[in-house]
C-alpha cells in the first residue's frame, strides 16, 4: 500500500501523471464525479488549518465520496491521552483513506506503520507538507508551463516552514534549478535540508537577508509566512515577524513574468496591494489545492486496491 509521507514517496513521473489528471479535472469536472462513490476519507487534523483540511474535504466530495474527521486535537481523544497510533487504528476501521496533520514531525510516518489504510501526510510539524508541494507543482506547471531552468526566490521563515523544505526536495530533482534562499539568519533553511537536496546535488544557491537585492533575478518567488506557533518565545517572533513585506515597489523590480506563490495563511508579508498584480499566483494556487489533492485521492486509493 502506497502513503504520501513525503514528497519524494513518488516519483518525477507520477507526479507529471497527477498533474495531468489534475488538469483533466479542471477541464472535465463531470467525469470524476461519481470516481471514489462509497469511499470515505478521514481528515484526522491536530492542528489548525483552511486550505488543507477543506481542500482535502472538497475534493472527496466532488469526486462523490464521503468525508469525517476532527478538526482541533482537543476534540478527539487525543485530549485524553490516546497514542497517535492507536487513534489511527481505530480510524482505518471508519476510513478508506486518511489526511492527516499533527504537530509532531514524523508524527504521519509512524501512523503509517500502523495503519490498514492509504496515510497521507497534510503537514508535520516544521518538517514536511508534501500535498502543499504537489499544489506548489501544479500552480508552477500552469503558470510557467514547466519545471526546468528556473530560478526560485523562498523567502521568509525558511527554518520553520515545512512547505519550504518540500518544495526544495521536490524542485531539486529538476534541471537548470537555482535557489535563491532569502531569510534572517535566524530563520534560515535547516543544514539537513540543505545538505540534502540543495549541496549532494550541487544545485546552484545564494543565501540572502535582501529581497529587494535578489527579486531581479527570480521566476518563482515563494513567500512565506513566518510560523509564529513554532517559537520558543514570543519576543522572537515580534522581531523577526515582519521581517519581509512584498509591496507594489518591490513587484516593480521584478521580471514581468514572476510568479509569487504563497501557501496561505498569509500575515503581513505580502502587502493586499499586490494581490492585483497578475503575476501574484496564491489565490489560484489555493483553488489549484483542490483538483491535485483529487488526483492524489484517487491515486492512492487505486493503488490500495491493486
Ligand atoms: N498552510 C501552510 C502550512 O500548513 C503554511 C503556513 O501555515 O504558513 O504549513
Amino acid at each position: 500500500m502506497k502513503n504520501l509521507i513525503d514528497i519524494l514517496d513518488l516519483s518525477v513521473q507520477e507526479i507529471d501523471e497527477m498533474i495531468e489528471v489534475a488538469n483533466d479535472i479542471i477541464d472535465h469536472p463531470e467525469k470524476y464525479r461519481e470516481a471514489c462513490n462509497y469511499k470515505t476519507l478521514a481528515t484526522l487534523f491536530f492542528e489548525p488549518s483552511t486550505r488543507t483540511r477543506l481542500s482535502f474535504e472538497a475534493a472527496m466530495l466532488e469526486l462523490g465520496g464521503r468525508v469525517l474527521g476532527f478538526s482541533e486535537a482537543s476534540s478527539s481523544s487525543a485530549a485524553k491521552g490516546e497514542s497517535v497510533a492507536d487513534t489511527i487504528a481505530v480510524c482505518c476501521g471508519y476510513s478508506d483513506i486518511i489526511a492527516m496533520r499533527h504537530p509532531k514531525e514524523g508524527a504521519p510516518l509512524v501512523a503509517s506503520a500502523k495503519a490498514t489504510v492509504p496515510i497521507i501526510n497534510a503537514g508535520d510539524g516544521g518538517h514536511n507538507h508534501p500535498t502543499q508541494t504537489l499544489t506548489d507543482l501544479l500552480t508552477i506547471k500552469r503558470e510557467k508551463g514547466h519545471f526546468n531552468d528556473l530560478t526560485i526566490g523562498l523567502c521568509g521563515d525558511l527554518k520553520f516552514g515545512r512547505t519550504v523544505h518540500s518544495l526544495i526536495a521536490a524542485m531539486s530533482r529538476y534541471s537548470g534549478i537555482k535557489f535563491v534562499l532569502i531569510s534572517p539568519e535566524e530563520l534560515k533553511v535547516p543544514s539537513y535540508v540543505k545538505n540534502a537536496y540543495i549541496k549532494s546535488k550541487n544545485i546552484p544557491y545564494e543565501q540572502t537577508i535582501a529581497l529587494e537585492n535578489v527579486i531581479d533575478k527570480l521566476d518563482v518567488l515563494y513567500m512565506t509566512r513566518v510560523q509564529r506557533e513554532r517559537f520558543f518565545n514570543e519576543e522572537d517572533y515580534l522581531r523577526l515577524k515582519d521581517c519581509y513585506v512584498l509591496t507594489p515597489e518591490k513587484m516593480a523590480m521584478a521580471k514581468k513574468d514572476l510568479i509569487v506563490l504563497h501557501p496561505l495563511p498569509r500575515v503581513n508579508e505580502i502587502s493586499v496591494a499586490v494581490d492585483d498584480d497578475p503575476r501574484a499566483c496564491y489565490f489560484r494556487q489555493a483553488r489549484y489545492g483542490k483538483f491535485i489533492r483529487m488526483a492524489l485521492i484517487m491515486k492512492l486509493l487505486e493503488e490500495a486496491n491493486k
